[in-house]
């Protein structure tokens, strides 16, 4: 993968496919911490259960290889045990995403120790959130109200008495933003954003002083625009000379997450026939990715190489109707360009996978490939 991020790209054998890559792509700053601290633990901890919340990143494969290494799931596909069954000598990871303070004052109350991996860039976030309460001001979070790192930074809001409310689309905010201005039917929207706000969330109260934050792995374009949006509600219904009472907002997009939005919109300048983004089908970052591609050419979201069955079959995540697609004859005969990136919690290997595979499917040997 070195060789490979270092050249750019890789042609086939025939030099009728070419593959290029994303500048930045792959593993994150804070996933390969996160990684780090949960072998650590193992070795620090030899005769000691070790727990984990939940996933450590969103992908299976990286969570299958935790599990077998001994480490014992709290929730999600691979559960073994609940919180109420931990005791003081069991050590808990918390994952690179966070958790809910209660959750963390449930395991503090039990006495487990902690690897806490929770990334710096959605610390910051909390920070930010924590001070939105503070001043009474209500977060609006633009994010995925099931995700693990929102469901924390919401209860960040909670725990110093704030509120907050989590919007997806810019449907969403222009509702919001239309309440804002003009006010509406309360029950309505308690109903359209249920489990997405704080208790006793009124938006009829709450939406006076706002500020906007954000999940680390959104689009930034679009988080821009969900603010650009809220501010002008809120300029139009206070005035412009009243907008810093009644508006604060905080870019928390993360640093890797900006580069690999960026350094796809480089690749996708390139003529290139289709775009292959690898990465967990619960991955916010990679999906984000892999809507950058759909506007622009052929995009295939997959997990794995095994996804690429061969030339004409290739199975891939449907974002927009969470299911996965079959797509025949994908990868059309004649010479191609093919792009590839991956998200900030798909590894090394499984990118060089992809790589190995595109090539076999063109019949170039890719033990040569990976040998020179
Ligand atoms: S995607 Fe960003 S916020 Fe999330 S772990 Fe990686 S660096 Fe941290």
């Amino acid at each position: 993968m070195d060789r490979l991020r270092a050249s750019g790209e890789v042609t086939s054998e025939d030099a009728r496919m070419t593959i290029k890559l994303a500048k930045e792509f792959g593993f994150c700053y804070g996933v390969e911490r996160c990684i780090d601290l949960a072998y650590a633990a193992l070795k620090v901890f030899p005769d000691k259960p070790i727990y984990i919340l939940g996933e450590i990143i969103h992908n299976p494969e990286v969570n299958d290889q935790i599990r077998d290494m001994g480490i014992r799931f709290l929730s999600g596909p691979n559960k073994v045990a609940d919180i109420d069954d931990l005791g003081a000598d069991d050590i808990v990871i918390i994952p690179a995403f966070g958790t809910e303070v209660a959750t963390l004052e449930k395991l503090k109350a039990k006495g487990c120790q902690f690897v806490d991996t929770t990334c710096g860039d959605v610390m910051s976030v909390w920070k930010r959130v924590r001070n939105y309460a503070k001043e009474e001001v209500t977060s609006i979070i633009h994010g995925k109200a099931y995700h693990e790192e929102t469901k924390a930074t919401s209860s960040q809001a909670t725990s110093k008495n704030g509120h907050y409310l989590v919007v997806l689309t810019l449907e969403e905010t222009d509702y919001v933003c239309d309440y804002i201005e003009n006010g509406g039917d309360k029950e309505e929207f308690l109903k359209k954003f249920e489990g997405a706000y704080s208790e006793g969330f009124d938006p009829d109260q709450h939406l006076k002083a706002v500020g906007v934050a954000n999940q680390t792995t959104m689009m930034r374009g679009e988080t821009e625009e969900v603010q650009r949006r809220i501010k002008a509600a809120i300029e139009r219904k206070f005035g412009a000379a009243k907008v810093d009472s009644h508006f604060r907002f905080f870019d928390t997009i993360c640093g890797a997450t900006q580069e690999r939005q960026d350094a796809l919109d480089v690749l996708l300048q390139k003529p290139m026939d289709l775009l292959l983004v690898i990465g967990g089908y619960n991955s916010s970052n990679t999906a984000h990715l892999a809507e950058m591609g759909e506007g622009v050419l052929p995009t295939y979201f997959i997990k794995n190489a095994a996804e690429m069955a061969d030339a004409s079959l290739i199975r891939h995540w449907n974002q927009h109707t969470n299911q996965v697609d079959e797509t025949r004859d994908w990868l059309p005969d004649g010479t191609l360009t093919i792009g590839v990136t991956a998200g900030a919690s798909c590894p090394n290997n499984l990118i060089e996978d992809v790589i190995c595979r595109l090539l076999e499917l063109r019949g170039s040997s890719a033990d040569e490939f990976l040998s020179n």
